[in-house]
């Protein structure tokens, strides 16, 4: 939410991040004031912001959520929330989830080895749950078993059959009793980015055949009784709530045949699926979401009830596992601006020289007879003499000078057009792109594959925008670009007020002062996802704490990864790389290239560079 609160007013509309304190209280803090507190204490652009209190208020209504959709449909069982551990694996999220989760018994849920140690030295309330997917080995299924032993609720949910000899021998073996799940591959398709993780091409879980043999085997081991939740998972950032609907009736039908074939079920795993609306729009397009947390939950306790109700099934414990929704609003990426390209023409000169070639004539002319009428003939008449000059110059007959001289004029040309085009009623698709053509390039100091992987990897679009001057209007249209040098490292698609657009409005960067931006909605997948292009490491992190009376604390400040940090991910050794600099520079001084002082210099400012944050420094 942005606006204008009392104290800002007076110096400059900022962004506001409004946060539910616990659960009732709403407090506004300056987005920018936290800004200036991070440059006192030395944490430079660019900033991974996490709201601890935004973690805690996610958990609070989820599960806040439930417990309502339970009580007014007279449910007769609870709700168990687990978060997957792979959404954000970062230390400081797992440990606030695992505290501020105790409330409600919320779990963790761990897809590999290392995810499952995570989740056994983070958690410490037994009546919270454990759920083990992914592929399991030996050592996996013995820390699951050693769980079990401590007396926490972790459950193996198996996701192949291979899997499940693996779990009789080793809990055998330990003598101790498992708690097992088995993964649906549900027929229910859903609409979004990851409609594959459903439908019978899914790459996970059992199909019906195998689910049956699954039982088959467990009960000829005898441990059915171990056999006590089903698990199904739809799809991530599903948009559409008939799909949750239709998926989990579905998962009801499976659990009432099993039920009804003897399989003592207690436990019924949605998965995750609960979107985050990004575009802030609530349609069901895949950004988006048509539908609200309260929605989510009693679609999901009435199907269930319908199902299960007629047959006389005792209600299951419902369980789910969402990722992006709990984390998603927790984590914002600063950055400030740090150079601007625009598409302007220099000055064009009032008379054409009378040996300029014809081309450059014919452009400059039009230049002078453009009208609302003609904008379509001037746009291909200018193109193509700008494409005759480009191919004179090929062949040699076009001098550098005139091509210049050319190409701004047709800049010119282009712009003129672009002031008509809110005058022209009806114009080709070439027309409609030119305002994006000839936007702003605005430099920002962040890498898109460190910070925000899915805005390049699958085009997820995230809401962005200026922090500051919000009492202005934007005067500019631009793109984005990162540090990197590579041509994807852009973000070239936004939402603005619901409508999907190539450029973003944006403010004219003044000369001597910062313009900063905030990507919101990125605690999920992004940190985790992200990577190394370029060499651009893990940004400073500082998570504050927002207090009832709209103060705030700064709990946690980690600094982002230096040069060094980065160089060693990718198996340079930092001693070794200055040990070699430096007899490169000792042969400089005995060549006399340089001398002992300028080899001191340079030392010192390749050691300091060493130590150094990745992204620009000011
Ligand atoms: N559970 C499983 C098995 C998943 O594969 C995923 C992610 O795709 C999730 C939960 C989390 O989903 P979400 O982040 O949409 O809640």
């Amino acid at each position: 939410p942005v606006k204008q609160t009392k104290k800002t007013s007076a110096k400059e509309a900022q962004s506001i991040v409004t946060a539910d304190d616990a659960i009732s209280t709403k407090v506004n803090v300056s987005l920018m004031d936290i800004i200036s507190g991070m440059k006192e204490r030395g944490m430079d652009m660019p900033v991974l912001l996490r709201f601890e209190n935004l973690i805690e208020d996610r958990l609070t209504k989820l599960n806040e959520a439930f417990a309502n959709a339970i009580k007014e449909s007279s449910y007769q069982n609870y709700y168990r929330g687990v978060f997957p551990i792979k959404v954000n694996q970062q230390a400081q999220v797992i440990e606030e989830i695992s505290e501020f989760g105790s409330r409600y018994h919320h779990g963790l849920e761990a897809g590999s080895k290392a995810e499952l140690i995570i989740a056994l030295a983070s958690l410490t309330d037994n009546d919270a749950c454990i759920v083990c997917n992914g592929y399991k080995d030996d050592e996996f299924i013995s820390l699951g078993l050693h769980a079990i032993q401590l007396g926490i609720n972790c459950f193996f949910v198996v996701e192949t059959l291979s899997e499940i000899p693996l779990i009789i021998a080793a809990s055998t073996k330990m003598n101790v009793k498992p708690l097992i799940g088995v993964r649906l591959k549900l027929a229910s398709k859903v609409d979004g980015y990851w409609s594959s993780d459903s439908g019978d091409r899914s790459i996970f879980g059992l199909t019906t055949s195998q689910l049956m043999e699954a039982v088959d085997q467990l009960r000829a081991a005898d441990m059915i009784d171990c056999l006590q939740l089903l698990h199904c998972h739809l799809g991530s950032q599903i948009p559409n709530i008939q799909n949750i609907r239709s998926g989990v009736l579905e998962a009801c039908r499976y659990y009432s045949e099993l039920s009804s074939e003897g399989v003592p079920l207690g436990y019924l795993d949605l998965g995750g699926g609960l979107a985050v609306d990004y575009e802030g729009a609530y349609t069901n397009s895949t950004h988006s979401m048509n539908y609200n947390l309260d929605e989510y939950c009693a679609d999901i306790v009435e199907a269930i009830i319908e199902t299960l109700d007629p047959l006389g099934i005792k209600h299951p414990v419902i369980l789910t596992e969402s990722g992006r929704a709990t984390v998603a609003y927790s984590s914002v990426l600063l950055f400030n601006i740090l150079d601007v390209t625009h598409f302007e023409p220099a000055p064009i000169p009032k008379v054409i020289a009378e040996d300029a070639s014809e081309l450059v004539k014919n452009l400059h002319a039009l230049l002078e007879i453009i009208t609302i009428r003609n904008v379509q003939e001037c746009f291909n008449d200018a193109s193509h003499y700008r494409d005759e000059i480009r191919e004179n110059f090929r062949r040699g007959r076009e001098t550098l000078r005139s091509k210049a001289l050319g190409e701004n004029i047709y800049l010119a040309i282009l712009q003129k057009i672009v002031l008509l085009l809110p005058q022209v009623k009806r114009m080709s698709t070439e027309l409609e792109n030119l305002p994006e053509s000839l936007a702003d390039i605005y430099y920002g100091n962040f890498s898109v594959f460190q910070s925000l992987p899915d805005s390049w990897a699958i085009d997820q679009i995230f809401p962005i925008m200026p922090i500051h001057r919000l009492d202005e209007v934007p005067t500019r249209d631009a793109i984005l670009a990162d540090l990197t040098c590579d041509c994807d490292g852009k973000i070239d698609s936004f939402t603005v007020d619901g409508v999907h657009r190539k450029t973003l409005p944006v403010h004219e960067v003044k000369e001597g002062e910062d313009y900063f931006f905030g990507a919101f909605l990125v605690g999920a997948y992004q940190e985790t996802l992200g990577d190394l292009h370029n060499l651009f490491g893990d940004t400073n992190v500082v998570s504050v704490r927002i207090n009832s009376d709209g103060s705030y604390d700064y709990v946690k400040e980690m600094e982002g990864d230096s040069i060094s940090d980065v160089l060693s991910y990718v198996e340079y050794y930092p001693k070794a790389l200055t040990e070699r600099f430096r007899q490169r520079a000792e042969k400089a001084v005995k060549s006399g290239r340089i001398n002992v002082a300028e080899r001191q210099t340079m030392l010192r400012n390749f050691s300091e560079s060493l130590g150094g944050y990745t992204y620009f420094e000011k």
